[in-house]
């Protein structure tokens, strides 16, 4: 049966919904409260990366974020404040950095970045979208043997969980990376991974789903949802009032005001993070993590990105120099021969990754009302598990068996 479904946030978690949605022959709506062009969804790294099997909140964090706490131009910062909901989200995120909550997290990460990544093979073939795909894998360079030693933990359980992952030496990077040096003792490298350029794909599906009839209003608040009968019955928008059969809440960090106003509890925090674009030809082929550094390097069309930082903390929209030049240092410093020059530092652009209090995004219905779903939550991985979360949405409301298990990212669940 066909429903009227609206999406809260056209970030790329909502565009992959509207996508799936139309698909399965729903009328769809999508509200923005900003312009549907800037944020995390535009100026992330672009990996599609099922070997990212380790969830943030995961063993010896809290330790690191502690010692990283009184530099601001640390790649991990928590920005100290006093705010009810951060102690709440902190307390929860303390207590999730355990073995267990990453040996309970693996499985459920691979299946929706698998599924994702080959959902967007699909969606390109299918569509005959032109968007850059790139299939080169990922390099973890490394500067100091102790990263090697940790990085070779997760290549052993990333097999053990049937990815293509492996350890490489000097002259194996030399072989990947054969037209500019590297100043690394060794790296692993997840085959298994794949990038993109999110600017150029974001905006074809965007423009996909426009033509087959998705209804987009970008820079429009919803001033109120009307509740009744535990629903949402309607919104007040632009002096209208509209009704919709489902409501997904798909609004990235955001989520977690609108959750607010809606009396459902979720655990939210944003984590800001930056991105330089350089139009140099750096050599660069293969994206590559700069490990101590936990900087991004991905060659993208056109042009190289270098992005990184964590920096939890209200959202706001500072520039902090020192985390620009942090991410640009640190690039300089893996690649001797890459100078970032002062005006693309000052062109950095940020996003805010909505991170979950267990490093596991939030997907499914909540049990406050009825008719609303939330999907967020995905933090470091939203571009990796975009398609396969816009499909399980989909699933949901067309009252589907999803394509995989999804009791894992059970918005409900107790912390
Ligand atoms: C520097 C950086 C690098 C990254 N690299 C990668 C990577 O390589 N691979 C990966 O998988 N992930 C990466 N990520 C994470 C990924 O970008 C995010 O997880 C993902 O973009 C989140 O998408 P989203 O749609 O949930 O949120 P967003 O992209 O934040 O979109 C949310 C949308 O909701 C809108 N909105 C806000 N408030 C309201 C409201 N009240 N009502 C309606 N709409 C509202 C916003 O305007 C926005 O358009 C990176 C993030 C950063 C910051």
């Amino acid at each position: 049966m066909s429903k009227k479904v609206l999406i809260v946030g056209g970030g790329i978690i909502g565009i992959c919904s509207a996508y799936y949605l139309l698909k399965d022959g729903h009328d769809v709506t999508i509200i923005d409260r900003y312009g549907m062009d800037s944020g995390a969804s535009y100026i992330n790294a672009g990996y599609l990366s099922p070997g990212h099997i380790i969830p943030l909140a995961s063993p010896g964090v809290i330790k690191q974020g502690l010692k990283w706490m009184f530099d601001s131009s640390s790649p991990f910062y928590v920005q100290p404040r006093i705010n009810m909901d951060f102690f709440k989200w902190l307390f929860a995120f303390n207590k999730s950095c355990s073995i267990n909550n990453v040996n309970n997290s693996i499985a459920p990460i691979i299946d929706i970045s698998l599924l994702s990544q080959n959902l967007l093979k699909d969606i390109k073939i299918e569509n005959k979208m032109g968007f850059h795909y790139d299939q080169k894998g990922l390099l973890m360079l490394c500067k100091h043997e102790k990263s090697l030693e940790k990085e070779n933990e997760v290549v052993r359980l990333a097999v053990a969980n049937g990815l293509d992952a492996k350890m490489l030496n000097k002259q194996e990077i030399k072989k990947i990376e054969p037209n500019i040096n590297v100043d690394s003792i060794g790296a692993a490298y997840f085959g298994c991974d794949h990038h993109t350029t999110p600017g150029e794909l974001i905006e074809a599906l965007k423009k996909f789903i426009k033509q087959k009839g998705v209804k987009c209003f970008a820079n429009t608040e919803i001033k109120d949802y009307n509740i009744a009968n535990n629903k949402i019955d309607s919104i007040s928008v632009s002096n209208q009032i509209l009704k919709f059969d489902e409501y997904i809440l798909s609004a990235g960090t955001w989520t977690s005001q609108i959750c607010k106003k809606l009396g459902i509890d979720i655990l939210l925090q944003a984590g800001k993070g930056y991105s330089v674009n350089s139009k140099s030809d750096t050599g660069i082929s293969c994206p590559a993590i700069l490990v101590e550094a936990k900087c991004a390097v991905t060659p993208m069309n056109g042009f190289t990105r270098f992005s990184g930082t964590m920096e939890i903390s209200s959202v706001n929209n500072r520039i902090r120099k020192n985390r620009v030049d942090a991410i640009c240092n640190s690039v300089e410093s893996f690649y001797p021969s890459i100078k970032v020059s002062s005006s693309e530092r000052e062109n950095a652009r940020f996003g805010f990754r909505p991170i979950s209090a267990d490093g596991v995004p939030y997907i499914g219905r909540t049990n406050k009302l009825d008719n609303v779903i939330i999907a967020t939550g995905h933090g470091m991985m939203g571009w990796s598990m975009s398609t396969g979360t816009g499909k399980i949405i989909s699933e949901i409301i067309s009252n589907k068996k999803t394509s995989i298990d999804i009791n894992r990212f059970n918005p409900n669940r107790k912390f």
